[in-house]
């Protein structure tokens, strides 16, 4: 499957016989695509490393049973031409896997960006040439391009993680982690399954697997509160429709705080009485998805106020579960609503009433091992045909972590984020020229729909490339002033919020040994996509632009 590098518009060659490029591209999922398109455009040679077997990123690699997005479709997807939005039909509200990385095939096809994507391909290291002022890009088996620019669209939840709990590679039967799931799927049917993990993907999964195992035996840590996502499939019309709206509904998508438009409610919690906090409540719950986010303005700010929808949720996970025990064990105690990635999902709670699924809560009985057979706990041994990991990612830094990068003076990323995530906007760092991040720690990122934030950085990083080549600029790099600033921004920002006191991906908390920092930023997509524009509009403030060395 993977390409061969022969398309690509290559200028020259580096001593190693790899191409010198304009730009090297890391990942070909949502971000990578839309750089390619838009770097080629730009008139740049460019080349995609991609370390998956076809493109798509994340729904190439999650296609566990239940995989789907939890922005409704429509906003879920590419905003930059409109022909794209007219050709493609959304038939459910939420988007499951297959149709997402069905999506993003037809993108790669429609705008021909297959011959610029060179697959099976993982870049392990990235190493600046402060006398050439390039990028030297290598994989396991040598320099494969060097590059004036370099672009990390690696994914802020790429880097799969499994516990390492003692004898986790004694066990005879069959392991899967939901971020890498077998593309041919996974009959269950008969089986007795394990999944370790109730995030997102363990809240998605769970239901199927009920269904199709003959027992399932959940462990978790920690218990969270999941919307109902009503998802369901679009009438006939209603996608042409809601596409007719489309240019209006990317605008408000573009201005809003999550980078979706919610129907924020502009009343805080508090400032209600108990009769219009219940009546907009169950409102902001019918509607489904991400939207209680939005039920009042005060939720992420203000305790009381979230205590209010958090009891409100509690209230509803105690109405679905019969038996109160479980009930118990499912109710989130120990964080504020929303302050996790609230997950959405379907018949969740109610899969908990099945008579072939257990709940295990492994704060009461942790787990000792992984054992040939099965699972023992402090309580007990379980036997199991198959374990699941649904055991999240490393995020926001694992991936571009695992590259080995290093930039002016040998520098390396690792030890200049040993104590967390720096970097100006999130979208560059100081010491790094020309490297760019796409929704980098100290962006919206995954605190917003993703897409919208991908299109702003893309663009914003091909203004920036634009804007340098036409000044005949050779080093585009954050100042350390202008990073340690706005770092300290973001920290500010964060704790005005109730995020931060919450262990979370957010705050690397799942990871042992990473710094617990809240890494992205939550000023807002609207704000912060004006501030960037205004970084722009005054010739890049906070960054230093350097001709080349030849010329200075
Ligand atoms: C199960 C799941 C559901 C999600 N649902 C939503 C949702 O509903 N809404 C939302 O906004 N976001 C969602 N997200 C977040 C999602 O990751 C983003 O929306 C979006 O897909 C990210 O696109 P990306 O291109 O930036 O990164 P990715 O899609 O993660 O792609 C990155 C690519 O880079 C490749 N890569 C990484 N390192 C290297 C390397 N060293 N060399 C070569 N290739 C490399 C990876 O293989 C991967 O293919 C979800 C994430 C998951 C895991």
């Amino acid at each position: 499957m993977a390409n061969t590098l022969d398309h690509s518009p290559v200028r020259d060659q580096t001593k190693h016989g790899a191409p010198r490029l304009d730009a090297v591209i890391v990942g070909a999922g949502f971000s990578g695509l839309y750089l390619a398109y838009r770097l080629r455009k730009l008139g740049l040679s460019v080349r995609v490393f991609e370390a998956g077997g076809d493109v798509g990123g994340t729904w190439y690699w999650n296609r566990y049973p239940g995989a789907r997005c939890d922005i409704e479709s429509l906003d879920y997807a590419f905003s930059f031409e409109r022909e794209l939005i007219d050709d493609w039909n959304w038939t459910e509200r939420y988007a499951k896997q297959s149709d997402i990385l069905a999506y993003l095939n037809h993108v790669a096809d429609r705008f021909d960006l297959r011959r610029l994507i060179t697959l099976d391909t993982r870049v392990t290291a990235l190493t600046y040439d402060e006398g050439a002022e390039t990028w030297t890009v290598a994989t396991a088996a040598g320099v494969v391009a060097s590059a004036t620019y370099v672009i990390m669209a690696t994914g802020c939840l790429s880097a799969a993680r499994i516990p390492d709990f003692p004898g986790r590679d004694t066990f005879a039967g069959a392991t899967y982690h939901t971020g890498n799931w077998p593309h041919g799927g996974v009959d269950f049917a008969g089986q007795r399954v394990a999944v370790i993990g109730t995030g997102s993907s363990g809240i998605q999964s769970i239901p199927i697997i009920a269904e199709a195992a003959a027992q399932l035996t959940v462990f978790q840590r920690t218990p969270n509160f999941v919307a109902p996502a009503w998802n369901h499939v679009l009438a006939e019309g209603a996608a042409a429709e809601l596409r007719a709206q489309y240019p209006t509904r990317r605008d408000a998508n573009r201005a809003s705080f999550f980078g979706v438009d919610l129907p924020a409610n502009p009343k805080n919690a508090v400032d209600c009485s108990p009769d219009e906090q219940q009546e907009t409540l169950e409102r902001y719950w019918a509607m489904g998805g991400l939207a209680m986010l939005a039920c009042f303005a005060d939720v992420i700010i203000n305790a009381e106020s979230n205590k209010i929808v958090a009891d409100f949720v509690r209230a509803k996970i105690r109405a679905v579960v019969t038996d109160p025990e479980v009930a118990q064990r499912l109710t989130p105690t120990n964080h504020t609503y929303g302050t996790k990635r609230p997950p959405v999902g379907t018949d969740y709670y109610e899969t908990y009433n099945r008579e072939n699924v257990e709940l295990i809560d492994v704060n009461a009985t942790p787990i000792e091992a992984i054992t040939p057979t099965g699972i023992r706990t402090s309580e007990r041994d379980f036997a199991f045909d198959s374990i699941v990991y649904a055991t999240g990612f490393d995020a926001m830094t694992g991936a571009l972590l695992a590259v080995d990068i290093r930039g002016v003076d040998g520098q390396s990323l690792r030890e200049k984020w040993a104590a967390g995530p720096r970097a100006y906007l999130g979208i560059a760092c100081a010491g790094f020229p020309n490297l760019f991040l796409v929704t980098g720690p100290g962006s919206p990122s995954v605190l917003s729909n993703m897409v919208t934030s991908i299109e702003q950085h893309v663009d914003w990083i091909t203004d920036a490339i634009a804007h340098a080549r036409e000044r005949g600029i050779a080093r585009f790099e954050a100042s350390r002033a202008a990073e340690d600033a706005w770092v300290e921004h973001v920290n500010v920002v964060a704790h005005y919020t109730l995020y931060p006191h919450t262990d979370s991906w957010y705050t690397g908390a799942n990871i042992p040994g990473k710094p617990r920092i809240f890494m992205p930023y939550i000023g807002g997509v609207g704000a912060y996509r004006e501030h960037c524009a205004k970084i722009a509009a005054k010739e890049y403030e906070g960054f230093v632009l350097t001709a080349p060395a030849s010329v200075a």
